[in-house]
């Protein structure tokens, strides 16, 4: 059995991962952790999670001597992501980041670990999103010429990066498929007297409110008909459950590097076209 370590076990995904990670066979949680001075500490991660006793106790830092867990899976904040990360590189562990909203410079420290180490990073680890990435490049490919790209993602009252980490990913996976650079075509944001909408461009909207787990529609408008794919997600257990397919997929990579969901399912092999 793969000996799983979970960050941030007090979080919203922490609590769904530990139940994916403990209703999985192949899987055992044998490390938790919370943020220092968090008022879990010392509890039973299971019992946080509403799944009964785990027998493991949420600890302030993960066990730092190796040989004590196999696989970090972490789904926390970029600092914290990153301080794991460099442990993991350490001792030489495979691990799976879910966490969103880190800067370039993170993301090349982040690539710089997955030179020492299997790293699977995806904006989102549901099965459904993943392959809307793989339906809105192709969708890009036809439609691009003559439609407006627009990107509307909704997410609860609590999310604190935008756009999301997943309408982000989208639009990479656009621009990508498309040869154009991000940076140049992204709108993030409008507001005031805009003027006209930019050809070429990939409009982002924002919405925030309750307790939306996660909706995402890549909106393709051309004169005269709309192409939509959009994915809801009502559950973050789609997201810990893909997280606890990552971690078995690349525990068994036997190379470093960087990997994403796409590896995971072995759509990179696929040729929709
Ligand atoms: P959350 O705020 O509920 O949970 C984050 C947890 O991390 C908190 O409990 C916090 O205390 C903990 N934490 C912060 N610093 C820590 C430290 N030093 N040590 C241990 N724990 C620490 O947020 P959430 O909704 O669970 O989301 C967490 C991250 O995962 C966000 O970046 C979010 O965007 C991302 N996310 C990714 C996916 C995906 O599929 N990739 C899905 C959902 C959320």
């Amino acid at each position: 059995m793969l000996r799983i370590a979970i960050a941030g076990a007090a979080g919203r995904m922490g609590r769904a991962l530990t139940q994916a990670v403990q209703q999985n066979d192949a899987l055992v949680l044998v490390a938790a952790t919370a943020r220092a001075g968090s008022s879990v500490i010392g509890t039973d991660a299971g019992e946080l999670a509403g799944i009964g006793s785990a027998g493991v106790i949420v600890c302030e830092t993960l066990p730092k001597d190796a040989g004590q867990f196999d696989l970090l899976i972490d789904f926390t904040t970029p600092e914290n992501t990153l301080n794991n990360i460099a442990l993991c590189a350490e001792l030489g562990l495979p691990a799976v980041v879910g966490t969103t909203g880190l800067n370039s410079e993170q993301i090349d420290q982040l690539k710089a670990y997955s030179e020492k180490i299997p790293l699977c990073f995806a904006a989102n680890y549901s099965t459904g999103v993943t392959l809307c990435l793989q339906l809105a490049q192709q969708a890009a490919q036809v439609l691009a010429e003559d439609s407006d790209i627009e990107i509307i993602e909704a997410h609860h009252r609590h999310k604190v990066d935008a756009p999301s980490g997943t309408a982000l990913a989208l639009g990479n996976a656009i621009a990508e498929s498309l040869d154009r650079d991000p940076k140049e075509i992204f709108v993030l944001a409008r507001e005031g007297i805009t003027g006209a909408r930019e050809e070429g461009t990939i409009g982002f909207s924002t919405i925030r409110g309750g307790d939306i787990v996660g909706d995402h529609t890549v909106l393709f408008a051309s004169e005269g008909e709309r192409v939509e794919i959009t994915h809801k997600a009502s559950s973050r257990l789609s997201f810990a459950r893909g997280a606890a397919r990552a971690a078995l997929w690349i525990s068994g990579q036997p190379a470093a590097g960087m990997y994403d969901m796409r590896d995971v399912l072995g759509l990179k092999k696929l040729d929709l076209s």
